[in-house]
Formats: structure tokens, sequence, C-alpha cells
């Protein structure tokens, strides 16, 4: 389970992984909170538009998308709602845009070059996959909700209806995302996990006074397993925006909604 690499080029701080960045055919990014023009709770390379200015947020997107050598029109984005909704984008749009006017869609998948597939977190996990044979790829929002929905093995799974890709091919990244130390709950989301992964979800939680710690991180670790990704085809951020550096990072549970999201983008090239 290899980390990400830090990587510093045009006044932004990003993540990248190791294993994907062994194919000249993607390139991607987790973006941090350096490198934007927002400001104050935003500052600085804030994606939400809601309290944000405008403007700001759209010089944003576009340079997010110039690092990786594109265009704020070149991009498609998630709606993310919690929900297993998976969108196949078939085309270029040819405009900034979400994958599904008006719908919720947390995960989204392409094989058309030059589409920069954005999804978003603060806290949540964003999975890209990379199918080196089919040469498609896809992002996915997983919060505990996406996890309890196993939107990770359904992603796979539409993929491997729409490109026939084989877990085998894939290559898997998990960004910075909550740790089991910082995602301290209460019985529901821990019921809620069960109804999903019975008992299996023992091997990932630990009681500390009355609340349950998860490790979502190695539930989708767990997930892609069985989906039938080889594990030396998996990366997994050890980041977690709660407890890790300020300066970087915006946490949904240390902040609420006083804050900024972040996002990660992929490319065909
Ligand atoms: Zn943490």
């Amino acid at each position: 389970m290899p980390d990400l690499l830090k990587t510093e080029q045009d006044g932004l701080t990003f993540f990248q992984s190791p294993q994907f960045l062994a194919y000249p055919q993607i390139r991607h990014g987790f973006f941090t909170r350096l490198g934007g023009v927002s400001t104050g709770d935003f500052a600085s390379l804030n994606f939400r538009f809601t309290g944000d200015d405008h403007d700001k947020v759209m010089r944003n997107y576009a340079i997010a998308a110039h690092v990786l050598g594109y265009g704020e029109n070149d991009i498609v984005r998630t709606n993310q709602q919690h929900t297993d909704c998976i969108e196949v984008v078939t085309g270029h749009p040819g405009e900034f845009c979400f994958a599904k006017e008006g719908a919720p869609v947390d995960a989204l998948m392409t094989d058309v070059r030059g589409v920069v597939l954005t999804g978003f977190y603060a806290d949540c996990q964003l999975l890209m996959l990379y199918d080196h044979k089919a040469k498609a790829i896809a992002v996915a929002h997983a919060g505990w909700r996406g996890v309890k929905n196993e939107i990770a093995r359904k992603t796979i799974e539409k993929m491997s209806e729409v490109y026939g890709t084989r877990p085998r091919d894939l290559e898997c990244v998990v960004g910075p995302s909550i740790c089991r130390s910082c995602f301290e709950t209460d019985d529901d989301v821990y019921q809620a996990l069960c109804e999903t992964y019975g008992e299996k979800i023992s091997d990932f939680v630990y009681r500390q006074d009355e609340k349950w710690h998860i490790d979502l991180k190695n539930i989708t670790y767990s997930s892609l397993i069985s989906a039938g990704v080889p594990a030396y085809n998996i990366d997994i951020s050890s980041i977690c925006p709660c407890c890790g550096d300020r300066s970087l990072w915006w946490s949904h549970r240390r902040q609420g909604n006083a804050r900024g999201v972040h996002a990660g983008m992929i490319v065909l090239v």
C-alpha cells in the first residue's frame, strides 16, 4: 500500500500516486489548499462555489486544470451527494460542466481523451481508477455512506460493463481522507456498515470511550482486493485532513462548513 508523493509545481502543492505516474497516458493530482486565489476561510485553492466568489473559484479550476496541461472547459465534475450514482462521460462536452446537470453523481468514468474528471474531498475519500488495458479512467467519492453503498465495487463493475475492464488491469488510488483515529462515530454509522459488511466489519473498527472508530481506508482497500484488484496496484494516502497539516488541508470534521473543498483531477492524455 504505497503512499502518495508530494509534488510542487507552478505554485501548487498536490499529491500523486507513484503507480499512476508510471503511465504517461494519464495525468492526475489531489490538490491541497495551496496555489489558488480565494481568501479567508476559502484560502486559497477552493473548488466550492457556495459562500465563495464565483470568479475566484472558476480561476481555481483553471489553475488546477492548467497544471495538468488542460483548461477549465475540459473539466467534467461530480455532483456529490453521498449516493451510488455513477455517470459515464461519452464525449468531450466542450465546456465546464457537471456530468449530469441537476442530478447527483458520486462517480464518473470516461475513455475520452482530454476530459478532466474532477471530484471533491475534505475528509471523504476520493478514489481514482485507471484501466491500463482498456485505457479508461474513473473517480469515485466515498464518505462513510459511499463505503456503505460500496461505490468502489460498483464503479469497478460499471467499468467492466462499459469498457470490459478486468479488475486485475486496474490501478487504484485513494486520496487524503479521514483516519480511524479521527473518524469517531456513534452506533448508527457502525450499524449501517454492519448491514453491508456483516461480521467482517469487526476487522476495521475499535471501541474507545463509548464511541466507534472506523478505518474507512482499510475497508476500501479490502473492497478493492475483494473486487480483484491486485494489492500491488493500490496506493492509499496516509494523510488525514482532520489531524494533518492545517496549512494544506480542510476538514469537514475539524471545521464544519467554514472551509473550502479540495479537488482531485484525472485525465487521459
Ligand atoms: Zn486523523
